[in-house]
């Protein structure tokens, strides 16, 4: 959508977002610091299977009546390269010349090629650790060697095609993985891919808060100990920020793999997170809907949407 501009002013009279779009209901890994992994939520009821590039195109076309949307990502929750059709749902997006991106755990990864040239903007692939005995630890039940082997699958698969795609390996960083850093940069730039490391942290919002209330499995205890910067010391610092609004509900529309609108990104699945259909609900009613969800006032009040933008960095 052409970004329309007031004749007087030059300000922009609609609004940007990204959209995270989850194009699968499932994800072959499960990482303790996911809500895949940590189970958080009630999430029986949760919508399975495939979205197709016709509803994503609905999606899109709603999304672009109502807004300017800035990127596409195709995903949240799940892995998208397991959908048998994410070629055709990336070029759904870029036929309608928005930036699309995705972000993948690499496990699998079935035609390289073909995924490439559907114009892809950027490919992250997230890991952490570069042997299987430290890897499997962050990324429970993948394995790196597959990864790495996909690695190298996707860098000549670029070299083929010529394509464009920026391909970036994106390390979460525990307290056990640090020394598995370099190798794993030197692999990526071998490679021609971008190398960024990050702290990882423990999503989803609800077990955040469960966690600083004390609440606290075996496995719960377990990530935390793994945490760089302890969970109790990151939110100190986070909670002080005193922040009233958030910009996962502001600047960002997260949507299921039904095309239902959700309360954001950091958020579960819980069905009590679903906001209502995207394409039934005007965009104007689904961020009034999302504004009065009471979840925001424990999240704002720990500084969790800072602690997401890496404040503890
Ligand atoms: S962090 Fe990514 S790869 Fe790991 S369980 Fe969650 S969605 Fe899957
Ligand atoms: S305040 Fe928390 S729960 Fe609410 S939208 Fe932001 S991250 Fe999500």
């Amino acid at each position: 959508m052409t970004v329309v501009l007031g004749e007087e002013t030059a300000t922009p009279l609609v609004k940007n977002y990204v959209f995270y779009v989850d194009v699968f209901s499932y994800c072959n890994l499960r990482c303790p610091s996911c809500p895949v992994g940590n189970k958080t939520g009630h999430t029986d009821h949760l919508p399975r299977g495939l979205m197709s590039p016709a509803l994503l195109g609905e999606i899109l076309d709603k999304a672009l009546s109502e807004c300017v949307v800035s990127v596409i990502g195709l995903y949240n929750w799940t892995e998208p390269l397991l959908h048998p059709e994410i070629a055709a749902l990336i070029r759904t997006v870029k036929d309608r010349g928005i930036p699309c991106v995705v972000s993948s755990n690499l496990n699998a990864l079935r035609n390289p090629e073909e995924l490439l040239a559907s114009g892809l903007d950027a490919l992250r692939i997230s890991l952490s650790g570069f042997t299987q005995p430290v890897y499997v630890i962050g990324h429970r039940g993948g394995n790196i060697e597959i990864v790495k082997a996909n690695m190298h699958r996707l860098a000549a698969a670029k070299a083929a095609t010529g394509a464009a795609t920026s391909i970036n390996v994106f390390y979460h960083r525990y307290r056990y993985n640090e020394c598995e850093i370099k190798p794993m940069s030197a692999l990526s730039h071998k490679l021609g891919f971008g190398f960024e490391s990050t702290l990882a942290y423990v999503m989803p919002v609800e077990k955040i808060i469960a966690m600083a209330q004390g609440q606290q499995s075996p496995e719960d205890r377990e990530l935390l100990s793994n945490l760089v910067v302890p969970l109790d010391r990151a939110l100190a610092v986070t909670s002080r920020t005193n922040k009233t609004s958030c910009s996962l509900l502001e600047d960002i529309i997260t949507i299921d793999v039904a095309g239902n609108a959700m309360l954001c990104c950091g958020s579960s699945m819980e069905r009590g997170n679903v906001i209502g259909s995207f394409l039934n609900l005007p965009l104007d009613e689904i961020q009034r809907r999302r504004r009065e969800r009471t979840l925001c006032a424990s999240c704002l009040q720990l500084g969790i949407p800072d602690y997401f933008a890496g404040a503890i960095e």
